[in-house]
């Protein structure tokens, strides 16, 4: 028997569910959005992923227009309000990504879900559901007083590793045969000098002085990416990579000790660098950055065709613009462009659930094939499918034109 009854619950409170929540709340519904740790963010602020991809398309030359704005720019506009940066800058890898602040983020995402209406709900742990007839009638949480059970007309599944889908029964997609993407510990450094050089070479010669590797963890040869932080002195290294299938405690718990081990070691390495002698690891964690694991099965997958050519279907209710950016394995990493004028439409199909009709997918848990979901996946196209994913939620339809009309309304790019 549900203690509560809600219209929408959105599990996972990452940029997706964060979204989705919104997204539902402004189109009426009563929203429950629950979230396993202690703040919003997901990657970014529980794994210090700490650059929004996929705002912008990937466009040489002067700034592109933006591809995402509905939650995803009230999102940029509360961390302006608190300070923040949050113009992009044109990266090395010919991208425009927005630098973030992680605690400015967790703030700033606390002010837009209180706005939206939504309710939030912290240390929640989405760990059953009950299915019946192909949908989720309820879905058990466990808080610090035990476990409860709250029902909703519609659920979305934003938890970035496809836990509600998979506690539902509902069924994967087929993984491309091979391991998940490569995942990494982003780490914050402390203590480098201002004026330091940040050229790559100069890092990758300094890391020749040790051994790359320490078990399932390798920091890149090339140096890996480094720049600078929003409100904070520290720098954000993105070069430790690790493999892990993301699922299950024990494989885990070996990636990220390994991963921390050899953090603490590249980073000493770092200190033959003039300018760099007094560097630090400042923060990890709490959780290595998962690029992929789960995969549940949609009834339209976003496929690479779509992104290669930069086509929107008529039943396009989010636009991404980030490359297909594919991690092979720890270090190699490949990008392969989107055609076109560099966008391409993701279809209301890629968020249906293959199995159950009142489950919603959302950000990293959309439908798609391995090389368009290495696009996919990054926060700022999910704060745009999460969105869509409560809109169609609140609004109860899979009827695309009603989706894409309430998403313009508020604010949505389509
Ligand atoms: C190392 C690394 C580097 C990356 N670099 C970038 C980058 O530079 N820029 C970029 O935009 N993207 C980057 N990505 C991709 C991006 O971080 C993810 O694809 C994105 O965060 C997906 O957003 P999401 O909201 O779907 O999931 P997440 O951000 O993973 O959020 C999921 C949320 O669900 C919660 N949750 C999970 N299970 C439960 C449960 N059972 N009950 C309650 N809550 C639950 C989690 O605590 C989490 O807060 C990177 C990823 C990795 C791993």
């Amino acid at each position: 028997m549900a203690e509560e009854s809600w219209d929408v619950i959105v599990a996972g409170g990452g940029s997706a569910g964060v979204a989705a929540a919104c997204g539902a709340a402004q189109a009426g519904a009563k929203v429950l959005l629950v979230e396993r740790s202690g703040f919003l963010g997901g990657a970014a602020t529980l794994g210090h992923v700490l650059a929004w991809c996929g705002f912008y398309p990937q466009v040489a030359g002067a700034q592109p227009d933006p591809v995402v704005g509905g939650v995803g720019r009230q999102a940029l506009e509360t961390l302006a309000d608190l300070g923040m940066e949050v113009a992009p800058y044109f990266s090395a890898s010919g991208n425009w990504p927005i630098r973030l602040n992680a605690e400015a983020t967790k703030l700033a995402l606390d002010r837009v879900v209180g706005n939206s209406g939504a309710r939030v709900m912290f240390h929640a742990d989405l760990v059953r559901a009950h299915v019946s007839g192909g949908r989720i009638e309820a879905v058990e949480l466990r808080d610090p007083r035990g476990v409860r059970t709250l029902s909703a007309a519609a659920f979305v599944e934003a938890t970035g590793d496809a836990e509600l889908a998979f506690a539902a029964g509902a069924s994967a997609c087929p993984l491309h045969g091979g391991p998940p993407q490569a995942a990494s510990l982003p780490v914050r450094i402390s203590g480098i000098a201002p004026g330091a050089s940040m050229d790559k070479p100069v890092r990758a010669q300094a890391l020749t002085a040790i051994d790359r590797r320490i078990g399932r963890a390798e920091v890149r040869a090339d140096g890996g990416i480094l720049t600078t932080l929003p409100g904070s002195p520290d720098l954000w290294w993105l070069a430790i990579d690790a493999e892990t299938n993301g699922l299950d405690a024990e494989d885990l718990t070996a990636a990220e000790q390994d991963a921390r081990a050899l953090a603490w070691r590249a980073v000493a390495a770092l200190r033959a660098i003039p300018g760099y002698e007094g560097a630090q690891v400042a923060a990890t964690g709490p959780k290595i950055g998962l690029r992929e694991s789960r995969h549940a099965a949609s009834l339209a997958p976003l496929r690479e065709t779509t992104l290669l050519e930069g086509a929107r279907p008529d039943d396009t209710i989010a636009l991404g613009g980030w490359p297909m950016e594919i991690i092979h394995a720890p270090g190699r990493a490949e990008y392969r462009r989107i055609g076109g004028d560099g966008i391409y439409g993701i279809p209301l199909g890629a968020l249906r659930s293959a199995d159950l009709s009142n489950l919603w997918l959302a950000g990293r848990c959309i439908g798609a094939d391995p090389a368009a979901y290495a696009s996919a996946r990054v926060m700022g196209t999910a704060f745009a499918t999460g969105q869509a994913a409560g809109v169609a939620a609140a609004l109860a339809t899979a009827d695309a034109q009603r989706v894409r009309k309430a998403l313009v309304r508020q604010g949505a790019l389509l």
